[in-house]
């Protein structure tokens, strides 16, 4: 049997099952955005690691080694904010080709370092090989989290608001902007630069987490990286589904506006895109305005109810103008 029948989440599960009985109480293993291990009487850790291979998560040509860089890093970051969590601190191994420029690599460390600084998240260690002919970076994350206060995937409950920190679609956009090797009109110079910066530079949004992890009512969190298509199914368990108002997914008008000259779906591109980064979470429909109200005074932006949790059987329902869309699941797959 090849890995593309049983897929990614075929084969974890696969691996799940086999350590799920040597996991200790107070430590969780496979299965969220970040693993947690209890560290004192008051705080866990939280550990996450995430993976960059050269032609699939990047085209070494597309991509600045700064960006690249500060772009690895901030994955990695955005898993430890999923949870509500602070990042302490990283570790990078790097698999390099023997032909890759000494000034390519120092950016690369150039973009990482400034994440790390603007984060306060120093590099502890990592790994250094010589690779075939692509470059892979693996970065691993430790944080903190208030003992039992993380926010997992699958704690939503019923009659909760399904919500998002931010609009989606725009790493996507900036991707397909890439992919096409478009060039803009004057008049949207400004709007490719800031799908393009969404997707070269996505910012984890570690204060937002961490201040919606605190407020009463919001069960369960999650990070938007492969489009809410594929990852809003880690929300739900099997007992529930997910009611979701096409009308609602929030848009920007970047995206929107890209969309019209070029003839895109900017509601299509916003739910099977990935790599948003943006906070999928969701709250208790009793203390929705409330923990909008409080978002808004913080941070001066607004949180996007996108739809409801309710009793069901697992499935994930779109409706648009008051009718059921039929929509296919299409965000990112790697098999
Ligand atoms: P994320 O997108 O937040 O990084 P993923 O969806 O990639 O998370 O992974 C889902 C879960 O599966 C995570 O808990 C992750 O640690 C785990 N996982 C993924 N690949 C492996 C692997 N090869 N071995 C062990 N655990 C894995
Ligand atoms: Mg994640």
């Amino acid at each position: 049997m090849k890995i593309t029948e049983i897929g990614e989440f075929g084969f974890i599960d696969s691996i799940k099952t086999r350590f799920e009985k040597m996991i200790k109480e107070g430590q969780t293993g496979i299965g969220d955005d970040c693993a947690i291990l209890p560290y004192n009487e008051k705080e866990d850790y939280i550990y996450t690691t995430d993976l960059l291979t050269e032609g699939v998560h990047f085209i070494k040509d597309d991509i600045s080694p700064y960006d690249l860089g500060y772009k690895s890093l901030a994955v990695n970051l955005s898993d430890i904010a999923a949870m509500g969590g602070t990042p302490i601190g990283s570790f990078l191994s790097i698999a390099i080709p023997e032909n890759t420029e000494k000034e390519y690599l120092d950016t690369l460390i150039d973009g990482y370092e400034h994440i790390s600084k603007k984060y306060k998240t120093p590099l502890f260690g990592g790994d250094t090989t010589r690779a075939e002919s692509s470059i892979t970076i693996n970065v691993g994350v430790i944080g903190v989290c208030p003992k039992g206060k993380e926010k997992l995937r699958n704690a939503a409950t019923n009659d909760d608001v399904i919500c998002t920190t931010g609009t989606l679609g725009d790493s996507a956009g900036g991707l397909k902007i890439i992919l096409n090797k478009l060039k803009p009109e004057d008049n949207i110079r400004e709007d490719f630069t800031y799908l393009l910066n969404r997707h070269y530079k996505p910012e984890p949004k570690i204060e937002e987490a961490k201040f919606l992890a605190s407020c009463k009512g919001v069960n369960a969190m999650m990070d938007i990286s492969d489009g809410i298509s594929s990852d809003l199914k880690h929300i739900i368990n099997k007992h529930q589904n997910a009611i979701i108002n096409l009308d609602a997914i929030p848009v920007s008008k970047e995206l929107a506006t890209v969309s019209m000259q070029h003839g895109w779906n900017p509601a299509d591109i916003a739910i099977s895109g990935g790599e948003d980064y943006e906070i999928l979470f969701t709250v208790h429909y009793e203390n929705y305005n409330e923990t909008a109200e409080k978002f808004q005074k913080k941070f001066g932006k607004k949180i996007f109810p996108i739809g409801n949790i309710i009793p069901g059987d697992s499935v994930i329902k779109w409706y648009s103008r008051g009718k059921e869309i039929k929509i296919k699941d299409s965000g990112f797959k790697h098999f």
